[in-house]
């Protein structure tokens, strides 16, 4: 009588603790996989590059997904310093050779999200 109780008990865990593992493994097979799918689905990748100019471009925010006109921000680039180098180098050293660091055409753009602002690109001038 005492015999069965514990060769049953134990076989019964073990069929348990298998179910778990195998639950667990599935799941964690899948979870990837999931993972991947419903990010290929909901998240197409947006292609932004080459698109933007200096100026503000209407695209689609990678990070929020909205429809947006980008802010556009200047900074300063290669651009900017070579003109500066060079016009001290030609002798236009007493103001003239800083000009190209305050005009927004010789700067580099960077273009930002004006909803989540997201840093979605910046235009090289070089
Ligand atoms: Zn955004």
């Amino acid at each position: 009588r005492h015999l069965p109780t514990p060769q049953v008990l134990p076989q019964a865990t073990l069929r348990l603790y298998n179910l778990q593992n195998i639950s667990r493994a599935s799941n964690l097979a899948a979870s990837p996989l999931l993972l991947n799918s419903v990010y290929l689905v909901s998240q197409p990748p947006i292609i932004v590059a080459g698109i933007f100019s200096s100026k503000p471009t209407s695209t689609i925010c990678p990070s929020c997904r909205q429809h947006i006109t980008t802010q556009v921000t200047y900074r300063l680039g290669k651009l900017s310093y070579l003109l500066c180098t060079s016009l001290c180098m030609v002798g236009c050293c007493f103001g003239c050779c800083f000009v190209p660091l305050f005009m927004k055409i010789f700067k580099d753009a960077d273009h930002y999200c004006p909803c989540c602002h997201f840093h979605i690109y910046r235009y090289k001038r070089l």
